[in-house]
């Protein structure tokens, strides 16, 4: 381990921890993970794995900070009103941790680019606010066998999930993917997304920061993996479910016959899941 004095002042908290440790925080320091979407959830995920000295955090949107994202994206601030979000989240983190190298993305990531993204990186956390977004990362993550931590939040509801179904477990099976629990997106309009009706902002932080926890379990290999898991939250009953969920044998990606082996065709041009 070669951490100067200031790495060892900054990560004094995490090299404590038997289950980091200095080993765990060099790691860190090599790891690189993808954030999608720079929003409600990607802020506390990039913000917590930015202090934490993951060296390489990659973000991919293609928006810009508006006045009305500031109640719960909170690696933005008033001034960066008008800024494309990867730089205005790139300037927040450089402020906190000069370990860090941001790899801004200023794009939709799109079956054409899904692929060639991922790959770059040791595991995704997917922050997205819509279903075509999200299969696709699910079926491009299980295609380029990178690990997906997921999350979506709605009103005082979250939900957040870890899945590698391309990796065997020690029974020889693997666990589900997001095709084995919803194996399509529900018909357009069916589920309002937050624009429509509204997110508490501390809910996205509560979800962002168990995302950017499982994030660092599975770069380290420490604790219970999610995977296979379902974590649910009502926000306003102040209650955590864990659900178990199994792989489905039928499913279109990971099961035993799967239907989908390339990206082609996942998305239409207005981005909507067309298979
Ligand atoms: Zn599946």
């Amino acid at each position: 381990m070669n951490f100067n004095e200031d790495q060892i002042n900054r990560y004094a908290r995490h090299i404590l921890l038997p289950e980091v440790g200095g080993i765990g925080q060099e790691k860190l320091l090599n790891s690189k993970v993808l954030v999608i979407g720079a929003g409600g959830l990607g802020s506390p995920v990039l913000l917590y794995l930015a202090a934490a000295g993951v060296g390489t955090l990659g973000i991919v949107d293609d928006d810009v900070v508006d006045l009305s994202n500031l109640q719960r994206q909170i690696v933005h601030s008033t001034h960066s009103v008008g800024m494309a979000k990867v730089e205005s989240a790139a300037k927040t983190i450089a402020a906190i941790n000069p370990d860090v190298s941001v790899v801004t993305h200023k794009e939709r990531i799109r079956p054409d680019n899904a692929l060639e993204l991922i790959s770059q990186y040791d595991v995704v956390a997917d922050g997205s606010d819509n279903f075509a977004t999200r299969f696709l990362v699910n079926d491009a993550c299980y295609l380029a066998k990178k690990t997906l931590v997921s999350a979506a939040i709605l009103r005082f509801d979250a939900q957040v999930y870890t899945f590698k179904a391309h990796e065997t477990d020690k029974d020889g099976g693997h666990g589900p993917c997001y095709r084995c629990i919803f194996p399509a997106p529900p018909p357009e309009g069916q589920i309002p997304t937050c624009a429509e009706a509204g997110v508490l902002g501390a809910m996205c932080g509560m979800a962002g920061s168990l995302q950017a926890t499982e994030v660092v379990k599975e770069l380290l290999g420490i604790g219970e993996s999610l995977s296979g898991s379902l974590l649910i939250c009502d926000g306003l009953g102040a209650t955590f479910r864990k659900i178990s969920v199994r792989p489905d044998p039928a499913c279109s990606l990971c099961g035993e016959t799967p239907t989908i082996t390339g990206l082609d065709g996942c998305l239409d041009e207005q981005g909507s899941l067309t298979a």
